[in-house]
């Protein structure tokens, strides 16, 4: 599973894409383990769909499918998410 793993940089433009602000400074706490990173640090997998996880407890923090016209996005494992206004 390591060898498909990226870190968050890999979705800046897919999270551009959905938030209006710059996204990989936004700094997530995770809801499991309390750690607060970088969006830009967490480790993503892609497969079906991207699956940003902690990097530190391996919490699924957010989940985003994508098909030519709609998103859904999952926040499962987020406490909060601080970004620059
Ligand atoms: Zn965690």
């Amino acid at each position: 599973m390591d060898g498909l793993m990226l870190d968050g940089n890999a979705v800046a433009g897919l999270l551009q894409e959905v938030f209006a602000v710059e996204m990989t400074t936004a700094v997530g706490t995770c809801a499991a383990c309390g750690a607060s990173e970088p969006v830009g640090a967490v480790h993503v997998y892609r497969g079906a769909g991207v699956v940003l996880r902690c990097p530190h407890c391996d919490n699924p923090l957010v989940t985003i499918v994508r098909d030519d016209t709609r998103l859904w996005i999952g926040f499962p494992g987020v406490r909060t998410l601080e970004v620059a206004v």
